[in-house]
């Protein structure tokens, strides 16, 4: 097989969690330019979705909107339920929905801990059992890729790096790396490969106040050695070489797609 065919997700079915806006949109539509049809799960705002539904059609494939909460149950379930009535069994499921709740951590309310958990870490459990269950529901499609499925989950460089001020956040992280872990060593030998990227700072609404007060950008570059804030398909075109057969070997790791901010950028001046 030629190394551009690997690449190719032509056949196959996507599911991309929070895709109605920013990196979820980007993975999207990159799944779909690699020839996947896509089931654009939203939250809250139809507009977005309906916008990543026709960039998707525009590139020849099918897509569906969604909506539906990712901390809820019955609302994941629905939503590979209707993925299969209109797209057929997923192959690709990316966990991508995620938000922030900032406060200090003595100022944090129960909530602002409770939401974030809910969504960034209960919500990749969920959509991950459920992407499993049906995996293996599907069986194997040897005709479009060598594995039985592939789930990605879309962590952060803060699963790795502290965050003062965002404690639950980083908390919600660095549970999703070891839940995307254990997942994939629990279910790698039935052809399932789980593995997550992790985002430095991507310009999309989770971080427009903080890029756009005064100063924000410059403080922002001085953490990224590669001199730039990341596009969200910086983000969406490694999702897609994930989720092809080019990256069949590997297996529960984290590609970090940041510009290089995990690498202590602070200590460039000789520490
Ligand atoms: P965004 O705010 O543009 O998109 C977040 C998406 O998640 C939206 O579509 C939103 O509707 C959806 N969402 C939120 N709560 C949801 C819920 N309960 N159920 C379903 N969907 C829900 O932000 P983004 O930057 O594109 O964030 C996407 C992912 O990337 C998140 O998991 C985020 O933590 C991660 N990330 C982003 C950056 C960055 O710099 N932008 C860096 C690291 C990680």
């Amino acid at each position: 097989m030629a190394s551009s065919d690997l690449l190719s997700l032509r056949g196959q079915v996507a599911v991309v969690t929070g895709a109605s806006a920013g990196i979820g949109r980007a993975c999207a539509v990159e799944l779909a330019r690699a020839g996947a049809d896509v089931a654009v799960s939203f939250h809250g705002s139809h507009e977005g979705a309906a916008e990543t539904v026709s960039r998707i059609e525009a590139l020849g494939r099918r897509a569906i909107a969604v909506q539906g909460d990712v901390g809820t149950e019955t609302d994941v379930i629905s939503l590979f339920d209707e993925t299969e009535r209109q797209l057929g069994p997923a192959d690709i499921v990316v966990s991508n929905a995620g938000l922030q709740r900032d406060a200090a951590l003595s100022d944090m309310t129960l909530d602002d801990w409770e939401t974030v958990i809910r969504t960034n870490l209960t919500g990749g459990f969920l959509i991950a059992r459920e992407a499993v269950r049906r995996f293996r529901a599907k069986g194997r499609r040897p005709e479009v890729s060598r594995a039985l499925g592939k789930l990605i989950f879309d962590s952060s460089v803060h699963q790795r790096i502290p965050w003062a001020l965002h404690v639950n956040y980083a908390a919600s992280k660095g549970g999703l790396k070891l839940l995307m872990e254990s997942v994939a060593q629990e279910v790698a030998s039935e052809g399932i490969r789980v593995n997550a990227v992790a985002p430095g700072a991507i310009a999309t609404d989770i971080n427009r106040t903080e890029r756009e007060k005064q100063g924000g950008m410059d403080a922002m570059l001085t953490l990224i050695p590669h001199g730039r804030v990341g596009d969200p398909e910086d983000v969406g075109r490694v999702v897609a070489f994930l989720a092809s057969d080019a990256s069949d070997y590997i297996v529960g790791q984290t590609l970090f797609v940041d510009g290089g901010m995990a690498l202590y950028p602070g200590f460039r001046g000789n520490g």
